[in-house]
């Protein structure tokens, strides 16, 4: 995500009218009017995305890919055509490098299965980071006990940054591959890619971007990031479930054996053996999830339109008001970094006296939906010295008086504990 120079007292979005086109932020929660602060988990759907899908299953469904019949020709057409729109979206320049997986969390074992399997070897080094998600972890884990590769991890400082200033105690000759989460979704922590990317160049290593937390929330461009690999899932950006897209530099794609075999993903096959079709779809074994590439596309359009730079700036006001406000309760103790620059439009926080647990499902009588747990990060947990928080996750329906109804839930969480 790119650094966006924006007042966060204002915001460019007319938050009012993009809340129009999200159904279900017309219904009810206990009888509350819904505030939906659980984005991080996955967003809400506009009426487009929704339309779009049951637009391909009413007029064009078919299987990609296989038939000459003119519905089959549109379904992949309209399928190709998500290919390229992701494309522009990550600005990378070729859209045979996309292929679509089921989420990041597939996307990043496709990387370890197929590259990682190929090219690593005994006494080779994966660098991690402590904040990373498990899907950027238990892949690493599972490589590393099947090739006796070592993995090492990136520490990071009280603020939740990384501790960048040590790279060459982590980042040594031998360093294979660089993997490391975008933006936290446990910390909010926007990372600088390009400061380790530029690290792990230094010794010829890759570098992979879980991008599950920027891609939705600014502009993203795989090019300046300089990352080989950057993997995310739709359907925290508006998208359906089911699809994920994974990019990564041509040539790598080209030299990395299949992930999974089947049909679709073969040039020739006898009983003996096969050989692979080109990529990308020698990594897209069987039937695609086709109406969730539509959806997807749906979806792209709709954050283009309105533009990344603004989400960025948008979700910078949020959280510099969501900060403003945590901070006048002297019972919230929060996470990660201070200044809304370093951090995207998530907060993770403990109220000093209650369970996160317990403040969850306090507030979710009042209509709010947070996460509390450990954010599928318990080796950061484990580091901050917690064993949950509770999060709250902005998106663009969301505005300041979603933060009030937030503030007040955690007041009325302290009166059932008559505290
Ligand atoms: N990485 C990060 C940083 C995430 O926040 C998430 C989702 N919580 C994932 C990976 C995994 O995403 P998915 O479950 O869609 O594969």
């Amino acid at each position: 995500m790119n650094p966006v120079d924006t007042q966060a007292e204002t915001t460019p979005l007319d938050v009012e009218r993009i809340r129009q086109d999200f159904p279900i932020l017309r219904r009810k929660v206990r009888g509350k009017p819904l505030v939906y602060l659980d984005n991080a988990a996955t967003s809400q759907k506009p009426q487009s995305v929704i339309d779009a899908i049951s637009h391909h299953y009413s007029h064009t469904n078919a299987n990609v890919h296989r038939g000459v019949h003119c519905l089959a020709e549109e379904a992949t057409e309209a399928y190709e055509e998500v290919r390229r729109k992701v494309c522009r979206f990550i600005h990378a320049d070729d859209p045979t490098s996309i292929v679509f997986t089921r989420n990041t969390t597939e996307s990043i074992n496709l990387v370890a299965h197929a590259w990682g399997r190929k090219f690593l070897a005994e006494d080779d080094e994966v660098v991690l980071t402590v904040m990373e998600h498990h899907s950027n972890l238990v892949p690493w884990q599972l490589l590393a006990k099947d090739t006796g590769c070592k993995l090492r991890f990136i520490d990071i400082d009280d603020d939740g940054h990384l501790r960048t200033d040590r790279l060459d105690e982590y980042i040594t000759d031998k360093t294979k591959l660089v993997c490391m989460g975008h933006v936290s979704n446990a910390l909010g922590t926007i990372n600088s890619v390009r400061t380790i990317a530029c690290a792990a160049r230094a010794v010829g290593a890759l570098v992979l971007v879980d991008g599950a937390q920027s891609a939705p929330h600014g502009p993203v461009n795989v090019e300046t990031l300089d990352c080989d690999f950057y993997a995310y899932s739709p359907h925290k950006a508006l998208g359906p479930m089911g699809i994920g897209v994974l990019w990564a530099r041509r040539d790598l794609l080209e030299e990395m054996d299949p992930f999974l075999g089947g049909g679709e993903m073969i040039r020739n096959v006898t009983l003996e053996r096969s050989t692979w079709a080109g990529v990308p779809h020698k990594f897209e074994a069987g039937t695609p999830s086709v109406a969730d590439a539509v959806g997807l596309g749906a979806a792209t359009d709709y954050l283009m339109d309105i533009g990344m730079e603004n989400i960025r700036a948008h979700e910078k006001y949020i959280i510099s008001y969501a900060m403003e406000r945590l901070a006048e309760l002297p019972f919230i103790r929060f996470f990660g970094p201070r200044d809304p620059v370093d951090r995207c439009g998530l907060v993770s926080f403990i109220d000093t006296d209650i369970h996160p647990h317990d403040l969850g499902t306090i507030v979710d009588q009042h209509g709010v939906a947070i996460r509390a747990g450990h954010h599928c990060a318990k080796p950061l947990m484990h580091r901050l010295g917690v064993v949950a928080t509770a999060r709250a996750s902005f998106y663009i329906y969301n505005d300041r008086n979603d933060v009030d109804a937030l503030i007040d839930s955690l007041l009325a969480a302290r009166k059932v504990f008559g505290l």
